[in-house]
């Protein structure tokens, strides 16, 4: 990794520069031999006859050419950082090379890639996460965020069949913001996240799920299981899986996932969202044979208090497609990137009632509006990459669609 991530990435099609950048290299050329040039004659001035032991060792910059600038920037760079340990350590990016920051992809990340690649990029470049519902203020995303997260955790231990007392600490532990904090409006608060909870513990011993079982890896529950799927020239897609529970007589797998809405559920909102397919990669690891499965979205309705179900059921197709979609985001991005342009898709600059964050900063240079690549950040990151247990190879995903399609008939 060795270049300023501010200065413009090297198009994928090797490209010459433009002639105002030549006009402008040739200008400081010009500007270092004038000043070499005169200094040599002032040597002269002194000293009409080199004797021999006068005559000047090769420079550094004449022995290494080219790469002597970068060499002594390196060193430099190395003994500052060892001599003051507290000094942030900036990662230099390769020419051509994409920051692994812009690499790491997620269901609402290529959400937001989708809305508009520049703020994608920005939030990326920023170690910011997507923001839920943009039409909240920051305090208002926490609590939606908490609510949404403590629900999903609470529901979960209901399954996992822990007792009254264990649920109720279960969402408690994971409740994220203050616990006074509210959000009056959307009716989600602390209290209001264990009420649902305890309305899914009342729909569970009424029966709901009961032909079904909670699936078992490892001797631990399929739940909140973090799965990545690793693509072609080092992206990822990372997510989350709710729970999967099995049927008792069929086996048929079905996938839960918890949702909350501050408005009427929709069918239409969830019935071709990418994020359920996305499910599927993690699923073939565990469980064998598998060639469909559904998802049941167990949305909970913060309005009405209830709990409305809405099972879809995917394919096999569906999934190649899916994946197919994946990897066209990937030489999405590395198209901008090759471009050092990541589109500016305006009409989404007034979204949810509310503009984007970047509205006044957007069209200014990325080097000055986003944070450098650090080695800290990439620790980071690394460290990230652990939470995810179950990693699936992109290619080995794709060789068994191919052998489950040819198996059971159906065109991929
Ligand atoms: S202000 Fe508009 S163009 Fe700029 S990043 Fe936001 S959505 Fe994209």
């Amino acid at each position: 990794m060795s270049v300023e991530r501010s200065t413009p990435a090297t198009p994928a099609t090797p490209a010459t520069a433009s002639p105002a950048v030549e006009a402008l290299r040739a200008r400081m050329r010009a500007s270092t031999s004038t000043s070499s040039t005169s200094s040599t004659s002032s040597t002269s001035s002194t000293s009409k006859r080199l004797s021999p032991d006068l005559i000047p060792m090769p420079s550094i910059d004449d022995v290494l050419g080219e790469d002597s600038d970068q060499i002594q920037i390196d060193i430099a760079e190395r003994e500052r950082l060892e001599a003051n340990p507290h000094l942030i350590e900036v990662v230099q990016l390769e020419e051509g090379e994409i920051d692994p920051r812009l690499k790491l992809l997620s269901h609402s990340s290529r959400q937001t890639l989708h809305k508009c690649p520049r703020k994608y990029q920005l939030y990326r470049l920023n170690g910011k996460q997507e923001v839920i519902n943009p039409k909240e203020d920051t305090q208002k995303q926490e609590v939606t965020f908490a609510f949404g997260h403590a629900v999903g955790v609470g529901m979960q231990s209901v399954l996992e069949k822990k007792d009254e007392s264990t649920v109720i600490m279960d969402t408690f532990l994971s409740w994220s913001t203050d616990l006074l904090d509210y959000n009056p409006k959307q009716k989600k608060s602390f209290a209001s996240a264990l009420f649902a909870v305890q309305r899914f513990q009342v729909l569970v011993n009424n029966g709901f799920l009961e032909e079904y079982d909670l699936l078992y890896m490892d001797g631990k529950p399929a739940v909140e299981l973090a799965f990545q799927v690793t693509l072609p020239d080092g992206f990822v897609y990372r997510g989350f899986l709710d729970a999967v529970l099995e049927h008792k007589l069929t086996g048929e797998i079905l996938v839960l996932e918890n949702k909350t809405s501050s408005s009427a559920a929709v069918s239409a909102t969830f019935k071709n969202s990418g994020q359920a397919l996305g499910y599927s990669v993690v699923l073939d690891k565990l469980v064998s044979n598998l060639s469909s499965y559904t998802v049941l979205y167990c949305v909970y309705e913060t309005k009405s208090y209830e709990f409305v179900e809405m099972p879809f059921s995917k394919s096999l197709l569906q999934r190649a497609l899916w994946l197919q979609e994946l990897i066209i985001d990937t030489h999405l991005i590395q198209l901008y990137d090759s471009y050092d342009v990541y589109p500016m898709h305006g009409e989404n600059c007034y979204d949810f009632f509310r503009e984007c964050e970047y509205i006044n900063t957007c069209t200014m240079d990325t080097g000055v509006v986003t944070k450098p690549l650090t080695r800290d950040a990439i620790e980071k990151m690394e460290k990230a990459a652990e939470v995810y247990t179950y990693s699936v190879d992109f290619r080995d995903l794709i060789a068994e669609q191919i052998a489950k399609g040819e198996s059971e008939g159906e065109v991929i």
